[in-house]
């Protein structure tokens, strides 16, 4: 099957026929093309938007959050379509899909929908001056949304729904390894009355489509989600025309284990925050540091549960472990499985590809465990992004600490503790934009979203979306 382009409201071929393979990661077969559009497909999608732009901000925010609520319907009644399509596009367990990736999506514009009518400028009075300040909130114009392939509508939608809510209009590039739900967002927005060229999804690689968007002159913001190192690059091309950026970068995030935690849960979620999504979430915490006197217990009954994970193929319901996105991803994890043992790191579980009858080609890993006697090691200090954790014992919180926060990254950190006073300490302290204390992964989408260090700069989420899909002129008056 051959996707196209979404602009102005219709299906477009790429302009210079160009085209790439989409491969299915649960057989490694190519089972559609997808369009590498170039510098004039980004172009025709900028003058859509441009002339979109207008009407679009000057509608009102009953009627914007009326087409943000339809679409956000749209997606929940589509639940089954598109949940086997990112499947299948992306080697996610359907059951994950079902249960998290397009129920998200269709949260995202109800979420925006509902915030765009709750949000609200400032006003300061001078006092004894006799003037008033108010503060406009403008949308910016036609704006760029870059996202990646490990949650591909999830994450696409969590861009789109604030910038169209805030009134901008849109040219959004989903990941070229996973375009497929994307490419279905179009008619939706369609069937949802989305006027013409208010979003247009443009597909293709970072090198040619990405890079047309980031230098576009006129596309005035960037919110993007990827790795660090596409996110340095694109804060060099932006900065000299001081886009707008929200860069949504990678991570290392510390597990740390406390022997006071209530145990069982932090086991169960602990596979959890380890594995789901074949350990492909940015969130992931792939560093585990367990305090000492718990980690001979803790490293026995680990193992033992990964090792009752079952990996599959994504559609069957029993699957826990999916495929790896690609072959080439699936190379780079295999990859660092070797330096771990190069290092002298102990393979506890896991470890190697596994073959699935009937879908031999398939991007399929054991989730794996790896116990290293160091946190300097590469496969502690660089992001892998798959199933694949590393554990370690630490004796005190100051050298938990000191470890959770000697990497390049700040995106997340999980901590199980029952002590109060320990938890405000270690929260403080974290270099992370998120903390999650006894639980993982629990969000509440009015909460600031974003990384520190080399994970980000700018937040996603609630009203701080809102902020950085609109542009603050303060009016000042005097009487
Ligand atoms: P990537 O950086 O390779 O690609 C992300 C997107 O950027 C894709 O759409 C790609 O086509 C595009 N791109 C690549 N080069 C570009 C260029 N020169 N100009 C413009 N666009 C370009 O990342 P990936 O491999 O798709 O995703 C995995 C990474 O994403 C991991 O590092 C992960 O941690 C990170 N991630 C971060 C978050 C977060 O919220 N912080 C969430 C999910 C994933």
């Amino acid at each position: 099957m051959n996707i196209q382009n979404y602009i102005n409201g219709g299906f477009h071929n790429p302009i210079q026929n160009n085209w790439i393979d989409n491969y299915d990661p649960s057989n490694g077969d190519v089972y559609g093309q997808i369009p590498n559009s170039c510098k004039e497909d980004v172009e025709n999608a900028y003058i859509a938007a441009k002339s979109a732009f207008p009407n679009w901000s000057q509608t009102t925010l009953e009627e914007r959050s009326r087409i943000l609520l339809k679409i956000s319907e749209l997606i929940e009644t589509k639940l089954d379509k598109l949940a086997t399509a990112e499947s299948q596009d992306n080697g996610k367990p359907i059951s994950l899909a079902k249960a998290i990736d397009i129920p998200r999506a269709s949260s995202n514009f109800r979420f925006f929908g509902n915030a765009i009518t709750q949000f609200a400028s400032e006003s300061h009075e001078s006092i004894g001056l006799n003037a008033i300040n108010y503060t406009l909130r403008q949308p910016i114009g036609v704006v760029g949304c870059i996202s990646p392939w490990n949650l591909p509508l999830y994450l696409f939608t969590w861009k789109i729904a604030p910038a169209l809510a805030a009134g901008n209009c849109v040219i959004a590039k989903p990941s070229e390894v996973t375009p497929m739900t994307a490419y279905m967002l179009g008619d939706i927005c369609n069937e949802a009355g989305l006027p013409k060229g208010v979003l247009n999804i443009v597909h293709g690689l970072g090198t040619t489509t990405g890079q047309a968007i980031i230098e576009h002159p006129d596309i005035k913001a960037i919110s993007f989600t990827g790795g660090t190192a596409t996110g340095a690059h694109i804060a060099k091309t932006a900065a000299p025309m001081f886009k707008k950026l929200s860069l949504e970068l990678g991570g290392k995030n510390p597990n740390i284990i406390f022997a006071d935690c209530d145990y069982n849960e932090m086991l169960n979620t602990t596979v959890r925050s380890s594995f789901a999504n074949q350990g492909q979430i940015c969130l992931c915490g792939s560093r585990i540091f367990v305090e000492q006197s718990i980690y001979e217990t803790f490293k026995k009954d680990f193992v033992e549960k990964v090792k009752q994970l079952h990996v599959g193929h994504p559609s069957e319901s029993t699957t826990n472990i999916g495929a790896l996105v690609s072959k080439p991803h699936l190379e780079k994890v295999k990859n660092y499985i070797d330096i771990a043992k190069a290092e002298g790191g102990t393979v506890l579980c896991g470890g190697n590809e596994v073959t699935i009858e009937g879908y031999e080609n398939g991007y399929y890993l054991e989730p794996t465990v790896i116990e290293v006697s160091t946190d300097e090691c590469r496969v502690n200090q660089e992001e892998i992004f798959g199933p694949v954790v590393t554990i370690m014992p630490f004796k005190t919180e100051d050298e938990v600490l000191q470890m959770a926060n000697k990497v390049q990254y700040g995106l997340s950190a999980t901590l199980w503790t029952n002590d109060l006073k320990r938890t405000m300490r270690m929260s403080n302290h974290i270099q992370a934009g998120i903390v999650w204390v006894n639980t993982w992964l629990m969000r509440d989408l009015r909460t600031p979203f974003g990384g520190m260090k080399a994970s980000g700069v700018g937040r996603e989420g609630g009203f701080e979306a809102l902020r950085f899909f609109t542009e603050p002129k303060n009016v000042c008056i005097k009487y």
